[in-house]
């Protein structure tokens, strides 16, 4: 191999001048002055700016209810306190996802229970949930991993059977849609992240969409320190100035300067969504061909909103591993990252008493993952870079 086409891990050119990150924001003025407007105005917090961004997720969604928080996080938070999960029960969730998952879990003194995935979609496995369902477990918490909806009808169906509730991690999935429904109506209480690399950004928030008016109340009330206004809620005085701290809440209120930034990002889910469409297809057109790689499966009923793109590789036909294959595609200026170390191998988590081995499909997938660029920003070039990065890549290593 000459000079010209050897790998800038070791010293060759790389594909790309400059580094492309694997995920980013999309701002225009439109954005930037819908801010503006709002820092100009009355309420820079808890104003109707809030209200405004959650009609829009409501809407959007299909759901009746739509609650704002400080971050995909809190709302997670958030969603297991009105699920009310105790010290006593235990919740099924994947391994296959970020830490704020099975966090938001502990938060509540819960159990974090992982059942495995399945190995073609990368998604929680039914049937492994339904092996851990005792008469502790509380709830079920799926992950729509990448945008791809978990396998909701089999998972209502063991929640209906053992009375769980069904909170959906929705973080990767904004304009997903299951068998017809939009994620975010589908399960009991559905959670979205509006982290910059998430479809629609304010910066840092969350929502929880529901159409239980009891799950409504609960995550209103917890988002501002527990505290009640509502007349007829009170219990020691029945006073227009008066107030009072029920429940241990948070302070985990959004902005209305984040809100307005949602609302304004709001608008474009739909052109944000269909762009990482169109460009994961292009991708899935040129790697389906690959021998070398392989592609999450998605099953036809549903629509993927496509947060993450992962490509797995097939190490047998290949003279490296995955972390030189990352390390390679790196040095190419190609923005790789992989998506995720399971849970439960965090120290953290280790230090509670989980052990490698528990989960053995979501441990081998992710030795073999690693997530390209993906991002609507992104030009047509970008995805050619990225395609032409990880072929000269592999054919560098290929057997
Ligand atoms: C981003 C993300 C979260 C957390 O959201 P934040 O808004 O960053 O707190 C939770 N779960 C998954 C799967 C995520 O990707």
């Amino acid at each position: 191999m000459d000079n010209k086409e050897s790998l800038a891990l070791h010293g060759g050119k790389p594909v790309r001048s400059s580094y492309l990150p694997y995920g980013r924001q999309s701002i225009d003025e439109e954005d930037i002055k819908a801010v503006v407007d709002v820092l100009k105005g009355d309420y820079i917090t808890t104003g109707p700016t809030i209200e405004a961004f959650e009609s829009a997720i409501a809407n959007f969604t299909g759901s009746k209810h739509a609650v704002a928080f400080s971050s995909g996080t809190a709302a997670l938070h958030a969603a297991c306190y009105a699920a009310g999960i105790t010290e006593s029960d235990e919740v099924i969730t994947t391994p296959m996802t970020f830490a704020a998952t099975s966090n938001s879990i502990l938060y509540m003194g819960g159990t974090p229970v992982f059942a495995d995935i399945d190995p073609h979609t990368y998604n929680i496995s039914p049937q492994a949930i339904e092996q851990l369902i005792n008469e502790k477990t509380k709830a079920i918490i799926p992950v729509d991993f990448t945008g791809n909806p978990a396998d909701y009808d089999e998972i209502k169906a063991l929640a209906d059977k053992h009375g769980l509730v069904v909170i959906d991690d929705a973080a990767h999935a904004l304009g997903a849609v299951y068998k017809g429904k939009n994620i975010g109506s589908v399960a009991d209480m559905t959670m979205f992240s509006f982290h910059p690399v998430k479809h629609i950004t304010t910066g840092e928030g969350g929502m929880i969409t529901t159409n239980n008016d009891d799950y409504y109340e609960k995550l209103i009330t917890f988002r501002s320190h527990g505290i009640t206004r509502n007349q007829e809620k009170l219990l020691h005085l029945k006073e227009p100035w008066y107030y009072e701290m029920q429940e241990l809440g948070f302070n985990y209120r959004m902005t209305d300067i984040q809100a307005a930034l949602g609302v304004s990002q709001s608008k474009k889910i739909k052109a944000f969504v269909s762009k990482r469409r169109e460009y994961a297809r292009k991708y899935n057109e040129t790697f389906s061909k690959s021998e070398h790689i392989l592609i999450p499966a998605h099953k036809q009923h549903s629509e993927s909103s496509w947060h993450l793109y992962i490509i797995r590789l097939d190490y047998k036909k290949l003279k490296a591993d995955r972390n030189e294959i990352f390390k390679a595609l790196q040095k190419e200026n190609i923005g790789v990252n992989v998506h995720y170390i399971p849970v439960y191998f965090h120290p953290f988590y280790e230090q509670l008493g989980f052990k490698k081995g528990l989960c053995p499909q979501a441990e081998k997938v992710y030795k073999e993952i690693i997530t390209l660029p993906l991002f609507p920003k992104m030009s047509e070039q970008d995805i050619d870079d990225v395609i032409a990065g990880v072929e000269k890549v592999i054919s560098y290593y290929s057997v």
